[in-house]
């Protein structure tokens, strides 16, 4: 996969770095440009809520021992707003 930057096509960029960010992976550079896009788009900051969401419930429920089944049933349900 090409790697776009913000300018070109900002929301297929910011889809490239919302796991980097969620993971706080990302410079500082490129998380303020992350973060800039997610305040003043509505889509993507629909996407990164579920995302951090999905990521709190699975820390959560894998705390607690999560079935197997359960843990593939979140990750089908990644990416409904496609
Ligand atoms: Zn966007």
């Amino acid at each position: 996969m090409r790697d776009t930057g913000f300018a070109d096509d900002p929301c297929r960029h910011c889809e490239q770095m919302m796991q980097p960010y969620l993971d706080r992976a990302l410079s500082e550079s490129e998380r303020v440009e992350a973060e800039g896009h997610l305040e003043g788009c509505d889509y993507c900051g629909r996407r990164y809520r579920f995302e951090e969401s999905l990521r709190r419930y699975v820390r959560q429920t894998c705390a607690e021992r999560m079935a197997p089944e359960l843990k593939e049933k979140l990750v089908a349900l990644r990416t409904p707003l496609l």
